[in-house]
């Protein structure tokens, strides 16, 4: 079992400390060579979704990710990774790998709850704490892609097959819980 993480830009240190508090071992896609090896799960960290979604291409792994993607390899996407998978924003003219079924609202909170930090639930994990911090959220989702978390009324977790997106940082939280549920997934292959 092994998980890349795509190290670009924003917060990809705190997921590889959270996978390997779980024991399991990750590795980091900076450039299109660290692709030549196999990996069951592939997670996109928050950050700026427009400077991340900028040097994938330009370092020319958004064709090789996105074709991983829609091919089934698990993915999890947090805060800016949710956009990087979301099929439309809108509140940019930008997609990304465009995978996910469901529209995204960038900094969706504005700026005065700009970030915040709460307990909800998450289906099929339990209730966990989660870090928000210029967030977007969940605008709607399309068919197939079930809404697993909600906070005051805005959709912050959907699963699509093997694919999550949640618009929080679970690796900025002292529970391992989203982590293990993704890594499970991507056990079941
Ligand atoms: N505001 C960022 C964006 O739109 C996302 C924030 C985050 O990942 N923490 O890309």
């Amino acid at each position: 079992m092994k998980i890349a993480v795509l190290a670009v830009q924003g917060a990809f240190v705190e997921h590889e400390r959270m996978l390997g508090q779980l024991g399991i071992e990750s590795f980091e896609i900076r450039q299109k060579n660290d692709l030549r090896q196999d990996f069951d799960g592939l997670i996109l960290p928050g950050g700026e979704s427009t400077v991340m979604g900028k040097l994938v291409r330009e370092l020319g792994l958004f064709e090789p990710l996105k074709e991983k993607i829609a091919g089934g390899l698990p993915v999890l996407g947090t805060c800016a990774g949710l956009i990087l998978l979301a099929e439309k924003l809108s509140n940019d003219a930008n997609v990304y790998f465009g995978t996910l079924p469901v529209t995204v609202k960038r900094n969706a909170y504005g700026r005065q709850l700009g970030s915040f930090y709460t307990n909800a639930e998450v289906r099929g994990i339990g209730e966990i704490p989660m870090a928000f911090i210029r967030a977007p959220y969940i605008e709607s989702v399309g068919s197939g892609a079930e809404v697993i978390a909600e906070v005051d009324g805005n959709i912050v977790g959907v699963r699509y097959g093997r694919q999550i997106g949640v618009s929080f940082h679970p690796e900025v939280t002292d529970s391992l819980r989203l982590h293990r549920y993704f890594v499970e997934l991507a056990a079941a292959g």
